[in-house]
């Protein structure tokens, strides 16, 4: 059984402790059991802690921290195997623990809070790097009005500065039973140790906490959605997490604010500016495409050539295949007894008027490409390949004296 430190004083960032059992993990990590240990091993949302274990002649690079009863410390070793019995120097990396309790201690505010206003609980809790995220059981719609009167509600507890206060049990009293939030889970076994703010939360839980809402700094809710039909997700941060997360997204709306033609906020309206001009762009895009479509059309009629009544167009395009075969549509359904045969670098398509029968391009495309390679596909009145090892200009030309076969049999 390995002695809590953090719990008897979640302040101690240093101590002396001896290795009770040590295991290679593999890849040049350890694992390593300790007599006591400053440590927190992951657990309740908060994640395990981050630091050193340094001895005679090595030192452990704590970056998982498990169990309960026994606590194994694991990480990358460097230097000498140490050895069972041996003294070692425990060091936390400070600012990640308390940056947790921070966290950990808003979260209880954040939760109380929730409860004495919507009377929902809080059935989920992980501390991320960078915010922390709770699932709360509430049936009905959340609103951003609803969240920012629960961060308020939470803020005005953060800035009373009230103690936040550790109890040991070995048996719950009933009246203090009564003034939990949550009912005590079967799981907890004693000893149970409860977490108050007076006035505002009573809870169960394992973790570690400043001593003061004070110390949470800010609670800052940067998200929220529904998760389930019955559960809502609650994204926050609180203390220096929350600064660095806000400072996050202020640079990210400087710098679009930046980028825009107008710089002057607010932003959300220079957007709309955007997404109007882009509609009106799109719309002049559109007259000059059918505009260009129109003249291309009549030039290409005007030097197709002529087998019997039918008109074909044999194009060698520069334009991208989809681009290509949008106009080839357009150009072959507006006019009767047209055939067009379009080769890019890259594909051929070959289309006709639907009117026009006795014809099949799917047939035509299968037989151009046995002889040039490739692949493709489409139906009878349009089809398209790519892939053939031979000038796109060969291709056409094999294409145009097949179509000529079979139009003189008809
Ligand atoms: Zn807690």
């Amino acid at each position: 059984m390995t002695e809590k430190l953090f719990y008897e004083d979640p302040y101690l960032r240093e101590a002396k402790a001896r290795i009770v059992e040590i295991k290679p993990l593999g890849k040049g990590k350890v694992a390593v059991l300790l007599d006591r240990t400053v440590f927190y091993p992951e657990g309740g949302g908060q994640p395990s802690d981050r630091g050193v274990i340094e001895g005679e002649g090595f030192r452990l690079l704590v970056d998982k921290v498990k169990g309960k009863e026994e606590i194994w410390h694991e990480g990358r070793l460097k230097g000498r195997f140490p050895e069972e019995g041996e003294e070692v120097s425990l060091i936390l990396d400070w600012e990640w623990r308390y940056e947790n309790m921070r966290q950990h201690t808003g979260q209880h505010i954040l939760s109380a809070v929730i409860k004495e206003l919507y009377d929902a609980n809080t059935t989920g809790f992980q501390i991320f790097e960078d915010h922390n995220k709770i699932e709360i059981d509430y049936p009905g719609e959340v609103s951003w009005d609803m969240v920012l009167e629960i961060e308020r509600k939470a803020n005005e507890v953060v800035w009373r500065d009230l103690p936040v206060e550790v109890q040991v049990y070995s048996k719950l009293p009933d009246e203090l039973r009564k003034e939990l939030r949550k009912e005590l889970s079967e799981k907890v076994t004693p000893p149970i140790r409860i977490v108050s703010i007076p006035g505002v939360d009573v809870i169960p839980c394992g973790g570690t906490h400043v001593r003061s809402t004070g110390e949470v700094g800010i609670v800052k809710v940067t998200n929220f959605y529904r998760k389930s039909t019955k559960l809502w997700r609650i994204e926050f941060a609180c203390g220096n997490r929350a600064l660095k997360y806000l400072d996050g997204i202020l640079e990210d709306y400087w710098l679009s604010l930046e980028r825009m033609p107008n710089k002057n906020r607010p932003l959300v309206e220079r957007v709309e500016e955007l997404r109007n001009e882009i509609s009106r762009l799109e719309m002049e895009k559109k007259d000059l495409r059918m505009e260009l479509w129109d003249w291309k059309a009549r030039a290409l009629l005007g030097s197709s050539k002529k087998i019997g009544g039918l008109n074909v167009v044999v194009h060698r395009e520069s334009w991208s295949l989809k681009d290509a075969q949008a106009f080839v549509v357009y150009l072959v359904d507006k006019n009767p007894n047209t055939v067009a045969l379009f080769a890019g670098d890259n594909y051929v398509i070959f289309a006709k008027n639907k009117e026009f029968e006795g014809l099949n391009m799917k047939e035509l495309l299968k037989e151009v490409l046995f002889a040039v390679g490739g692949g493709g596909g489409g139906s009878e009145n349009l089809a398209r390949g790519g892939g053939f090892r031979a000038a796109p200009e060969e291709v056409l030309e094999r294409a145009f004296r097949a179509l000529e076969k079979k139009v003189v049999k008809l």
